[in-house]
């Protein structure tokens, strides 16, 4: 690297560093959750109850559970399909640690098949050369908001008799063949994370169209108490409850639903800024020696939650993490989505895996970029990244 490249002038002074997927906050979420606070209900309640309803409304299940996140929606999910020790779950290795984490917490074993080049998302042909006699599920991530092929892994889950589950953490708003993410499987699990589309700070929710998946998650989510727990300090009498299930504590707070009831009426509105964002990076980058996210697939769509680019050295003339340091210093904030599972330490050495089994997300995993992509940025905080992204190339 030059040092030119290294003296680069920030774009953005210290004061006015673009914080990495900050979301816009409105003037509704900070009065609900100022009525929250002074409605002396902060915990799970009525405001829980409704983003729940909001939530079904929006993706259309019969059923949706709240929990305090994706990575709680992700274990409960797994933990429903009542696995057994052996019994394998294929996911992708392109995906966020809490994906594999939940497989293994849930007493399964994770089997990663490889991803699309283009698409990034889990490839079908792979999941086929990947089952075996003890896989029983399949947990697909459709990443960065780009639905997965959703007719072949159908198709596969229904011939192998394997479970669906979909982590929608990128993919709120994502939709295939005018169907909605989340709802393919058993459960969609989604994401209310800081960074995420529709955010509650902490937060996710597991949405179901099976009555009995759905009352035994709100069950392990709040200690395993029966059925409506939360009501015991209501207006309605007291409620004795009775312990059913060594459950967990993954409830989502009032508080935390105040956020996300705001921010889901805003989803359309929210989503056309990041449309834009989008599209503005994909014209402003074209003639750049890096690689672009592939334009949405026809009858799909996509959720513009990343916009990831790729940097290969050789043609880019800087490594990634030399560009991630550019970034930086300019004023800018980055993400890495993701170094690719197998080359953590802690996957690797556990489950004996090759380096070389995965060589498309490794690859990706090694040039990945993504750059701001929020509702929350100006048209000036626009021009400042496609600034900061020339002259790290420069
Ligand atoms: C963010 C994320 C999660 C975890 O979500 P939390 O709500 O932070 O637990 C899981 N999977 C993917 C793909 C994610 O991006």
């Amino acid at each position: 690297m030059s040092d030119a490249k290294r003296d680069l002038p920030p774009v953005r002074d210290k004061e006015r560093f673009l914080i990495f997927g900050a979301p816009a906050i409105g003037d509704e979420e900070i009065a609900e959750v100022l009525a929250t606070m002074h409605s002396g209900w902060l915990g799970t309640g009525p405001k829980v109850a409704r983003f729940e309803q909001d939530i079904m409304a929006y993706k259309g299940t019969a059923y949706a559970a709240a929990v305090n996140s994706c990575t709680a929606a992700l274990h409960l999910s797994l933990l429903a399909l009542d696995l057994a020790p052996g019994d394998e779950v294929i996911t992708t290795p392109m995906t966020f640690c809490a994906t594999v984490n939940a497989i293994i917490h849930a007493g399964a074993t994770p089997v990663l098949a490889d991803i699309d080049p283009v698409t990034m998302n889990i490839d079908p042909d792979d999941v086929r050369a990947r089952i075996t006699p003890r896989t029983r599920a399949l947990l697909v991530v459709h990443f960065a908001g780009r639905s997965c092929d959703m007719d072949a892994l159908c198709a596969i889950a229904v011939e192998h008799d394997l479970a669906l589950i979909e982590d929608c953490a990128h993919a709120i708003e994502t939709e295939y063949h005018g169907r909605k993410a989340g709802t393919f499987g058993a459960f969609g699990c989604l994401s209310f994370y800081v960074t995420k589309n529709v955010v509650t700070g902490e937060g996710g929710m597991v949405i179901t169209n099976d009555p009995a998946h759905a009352e035994r998650i709100r069950i392990l989510a709040l200690h395993g108490m029966s059925k409506d727990a939360w009501k015991r300090f209501g207006d309605e009498g007291f409620k004795h409850y009775e312990v059913v299930a060594a459950g967990f504590k993954y409830n989502m707070m009032d508080l935390q639903a105040a956020i996300g009831i705001h921010q889901l009426a805003r989803i359309e509105p929210n989503w056309r800024r990041r449309e834009q964002v989008w599209n503005r990076y994909q014209q402003a980058f074209a003639a750049l020696p890096i690689g672009l996210p592939a334009p949405p697939e026809a009858d799909t769509r996509h959720a513009y939650h990343l916009f990831t680019i790729l940097v290969d050295e050789p043609r880019a003339g800087i490594s990634r993490d030399a560009f991630l340091d550019a970034m930086t210093r300019q004023g800018i904030g980055v993400g890495v989505h993701y170094l690719a599972i197998p080359e953590h330490r802690y996957y690797r050495d556990r489950f004996d895996w090759p380096a070389d089994a995965w060589p498309n997300a490794v690859r990706i995993g090694r040039q990945t970029v993504s750059l701001p992509l929020s509702a929350a940025l100006t048209d000036d905080d626009v021009n400042d990244v496609i600034t900061a992204v020339n002259r790290a190339l420069a």
